[in-house]
C-alpha cells in the first residue's frame, strides 16, 4: 500500500481539490440565483426578559436549497462574505426582518446580525436608515448584532458607525462575547446597549465553576456599565436558573424557543402574551 504513494496520491488529491472547487462554485452560483429569487429564509429565534415575557426575536438566516437541503448560516454566510454576496443578502434579510417585525405588537424588538463586510460599506447606515423608513419600523425596535471582529477592523470607524446608528435611534448589541479576545476597552469605549454572553460559556456554567465565574463577572461588569446582558443558548433549567438569579436580562435558547418560521413567529408576536417555560 505504501508503494502506491507519489504521483497517483498527488493527483487524486488535486482532483479532490477540484471536486471542492466546482462544488463551491456551484453553491456560490445557487446562492446567487436563491438570492434574486427571494428563495432565502429567515427563522425568528424568541428572547426572554427575566419574567419570562417576550421581548424580542433574533433574525436568522437560513437557505432551503431544493437539492441540498436546509442549509444553515454558518455553512453560506462565509461564502457570501467571500464573495461580497453578503451585502445585497444582509439587506434582504435586514429589509424583511423589519418589514415582518413592523406587523408585531409594538414592544417586541427584532434584531439582525451584521456582517464585518456590511460595516465596512461607507452607506450602512444610509441603508438602515432608509429601511427603517420603507418598513415604517420603530428604529428602538431594531437592534444591529456585531462581533468584535469588525471592531478590531478599523477601531475609530467601527465607533463612529454605532454612534451614527445610536444617534437614529437604533440599538446595537456586542454578539458572541467571551469568543475572541473580548477586549474590555471594548465594552469601555463603545455606547453599546447590550452583550450577548457567547454560548459555548452558557453551555458550561452550570458544570464548570471558571465558566460560570467568568459568566457572573460579565453580567456584574456589564451592569455596571450600563448594558444589559443576554445569554444566548441555553439549553438547560439549571443554565437557566443560575443565570435568572445573577439578575441576567435576557435568556435566549433551545430551551426557551428554538428559532421558527416566519408565521409561527408573528402568531407568538402580534397578540398573545407569551411566558417561557421556566
Ligand atoms: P449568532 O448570531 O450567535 O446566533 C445564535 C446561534 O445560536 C443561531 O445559530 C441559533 O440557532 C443558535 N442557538 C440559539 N440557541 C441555541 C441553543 O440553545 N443551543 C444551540 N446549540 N444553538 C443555539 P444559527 O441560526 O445556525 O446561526 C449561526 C450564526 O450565523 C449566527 O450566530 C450568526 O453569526 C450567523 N448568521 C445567521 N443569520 C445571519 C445573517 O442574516 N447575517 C449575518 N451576517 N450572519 C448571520
Ligand atoms: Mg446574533
Ligand atoms: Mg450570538
Ligand atoms: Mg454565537
Amino acid at each position: 500500500q505504501a508503494k502506491q504513494g507519489g504521483k497517483g496520491q498527488a493527483c487524486e488529491f488535486a482532483s479532490g481539490m477540484d471536486a471542492a472547487l466546482r462544488e463551491r462554485h456551484d453553491i456560490e452560483l445557487d446562492l446567487r440565483a436563491a438570492l434574486s429569487r427571494e428563495e432565502l429564509a429567515i427563522h425568528y429565534q424568541p428572547l426572554f426578559d427575566i419574567a419570562g415575557s417576550i421581548t424580542g426575536f433574533e433574525a436568522l438566516a437560513r437557505w432551503p436549497h431544493p437539492t441540498r437541503g436546509m442549509i444553515p448560516p454558518d455553512r453560506f454566510i462565509p461564502l457570501a462574505e467571500e464573495t461580497g454576496l453578503i451585502v445585497p443578502l444582509g439587506e434582504w434579510v435586514l429589509r424583511t426582518a423589519c418589514s415582518t417585525a413592523a406587523k408585531w405588537r409594538s414592544d417586541i424588538s427584532i434584531a439582525v446580525n451584521l456582517s464585518p463586510i456590511q460595516f465596512q460599506r461607507v452607506d450602512l447606515v444610509e441603508m438602515v436608515t432608509r429601511i427603517l423608513s420603507e418598513t415604517g419600523l420603530d428604529p428602538v425596535r431594531l437592534e444591529l448584532e456585531i462581533t468584535e471582529s469588525l471592531l478590531m477592523e478599523d477601531t475609530a470607524k467601527a465607533l463612529e458607525l454605532v454612534r451614527d446608528l445610536r444617534n437614529h435611534g437604533v440599538r446595537v448589541a456586542l454578539d458572541d462575547f467571551g469568543t475572541g479576545y473580548s477586549s474590555l476597552a471594548y465594552l469601555h469605549n463603545f455606547p453599546f446597549d447590550k452583550v450577548k454572553v457567547d454560548r459555548s460559556f452558557i453551555g458550561k456554567i452550570s458544570n464548570d465553576p471558571n465558566a460560570w465565574t467568568i459568566v457572573e463577572a460579565i453580567i456584574l461588569m456589564s451592569h455596571k456599565l450600563n448594558l444589559r446582558v443576554t445569554a444566548e443558548g441555553i439549553e438547560t433549567g439549571a443554565q437557566l436558573s443560575l443565570l435568572t438569579e445573577r439578575g441576567c436580562d435576557e435568556m435566549q435558547g433551545f430551551l426557551l424557543g428554538r428559532p421558527m418560521p416566519e408565521e409561527e413567529a408573528s402568531a407568538i408576536a402580534r397578540d398573545h402574551r407569551i411566558v417561557a417555560p421556566a
